[in-house]
């Protein structure tokens, strides 16, 4: 891989931080124990990572570690949450800004006899409380993503969980991109479920978590799928102790100094943006930029084609407002949602920065994505 290279793509995946992959060695080396082997050291020596990893993701979402459960992942905590309350009867709320593993369950979920309905957003990705109100029955799941993963809008989540608790809506949100980039504390938001992923917040793919908020006289979730009954019968299988390690320290990092790695984001990131935006005309940045997470940028240029400014720039590894439709040309389902053209949406670049970009790879960016604009502008033109 060439060191040219520029990471610009934070929001698809992180590097894993080397602390974290130091942390993690030793449990596919020395401490390989499995961690229901209660007979010997190395099984307690698991269970004791095991232990220790509940604690620090319970400390980044404000939570208490026996409401953690260990997934492969957000799509996986996202679907177990889905799933329960189908076998429940509810009926489900959602957006249409969410990631594919809400929306894809939620058309499964339609397909087999449930009742969804999608809230409509702004032109900024909002949704406004007041839609949430049309007599749903009580008991029904309302699941809000909590920071978009294309435009990096944070929901305002304190209101609609206002809401639910008068209605009697159990609300979940799927906390992917806001984790390790702005504080989430499950109280403050007013969540009965968290859905979270290690890889994007510098821990390893393949593992992530489901918070599940303890309410005395509150029924668990079923169980997911059935075998050993780890993770509370949930989610039952043997646990990938190294990865689950490895989130439990980049989830400890993250909390470590999180207001300077904040502001880091924050710089490089308006940095960016003005870089670009104050050189070009007929540029956008979507998203809200008064609650937005702090690394996040995604911009539209008129009358350009993000996939040919993607040619013009091989160095810059980032994202176009198709990319996350799997390479089918299509716009990406959140830009539609907002309102966008087509042609807008083909116009759409994310940028998206992490603890590990550095200014000058920020300045080398915007001025290569300037010239590039300019160039298929001059062409055009
Ligand atoms: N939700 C959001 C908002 C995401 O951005 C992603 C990852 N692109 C996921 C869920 C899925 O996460 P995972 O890769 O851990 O399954």
């Amino acid at each position: 891989m060439t060191s040219s290279l520029i990471y610009l793509d934070n929001n698809a995946t992180t590097k894993v931080d080397p602390r974290v992959v130091e942390k993690m060695l030793p449990y596919f080396t020395e401490r390989y124990g499995n961690a229901s082997s209660i007979s010997h050291p190395l099984g307690w020596s698991a269970k004791q990572a095991l232990d220790d990893a509940r604690e620090h993701i319970a400390a980044l979402i404000h939570a208490s570690p026996d409401e953690i459960l260990f997934t492969s992942g957000a799509t996986e905590s996202n679907n177990i949450v889905l799933f329960a309350h189908a076998r429940r009867n509810a009926s489900f709320v959602s957006t249409p800004v969410e990631h594919s593993s809400i929306l894809n369950p939620l058309a499964e979920l339609t397909a087999r006899g449930s009742h969804v309905r999608l809230l409509p957003v702004d032109r900024l990705g909002k949704v406004s409380v007041g839609s949430l109100d049309t007599g749903d029955q009580s008991g029904t799941l309302v699941s809000v993503i909590l920071a978009n993963n294309e435009i990096g809008t944070i929901q305002n989540m304190t209101s609609i969980s206002g809401y639910c608790r008068d209605k009697g809506f159990l609300l979940h949100t799927d906390a992917t991109q806001a984790l390790g980039k702005t504080p989430v504390d499950v109280d403050e938001l007013g969540v009965d479920f968290l859905s979270l992923s290690a890889h994007k917040f510098h821990g390893p793919k393949g593992v992530g978590a489901l918070y599940v908020r303890k309410v005395k006289g509150r029924r668990p979730l079923p169980a997911h799928s059935f075998g050993g009954g780890q993770e509370r019968g949930i989610r039952p299988g043997t646990e990938n102790v190294p990865a689950i390690v490895g989130m439990g320290e980049a989830a400890r990092l993250c909390l470590e100094d999180s207001s300077s790695q904040q502001e880091h984001l924050i710089l490089l990131r308006d940095f960016l943006q003005k870089n670009i935006v104050e050189k070009l005309e007929g540029v956008t940045v979507n998203g809200d930029l008064e609650r937005r997470l702090p690394n996040t940028l995604s911009l539209t240029f008129r009358g350009v084609d993000a996939e040919d400014l993607l040619m013009k720039v091989p160095e810059i590894c980032l994202s176009t407002g198709s990319a996350c439709e799997s390479g089918s040309g299509k716009s990406s389902h959140v830009l539609q949602a907002l309102g966008m053209t087509d042609e807008e949406a083909h116009g759409t670049i994310r940028l998206a920065v992490s603890r590990f970009t550095t200014l000058d790879e920020v300045q080398r960016a915007s001025n290569q994505i300037v010239q590039a604009v300019q160039s298929i502008r001059n062409y055009r033109f």
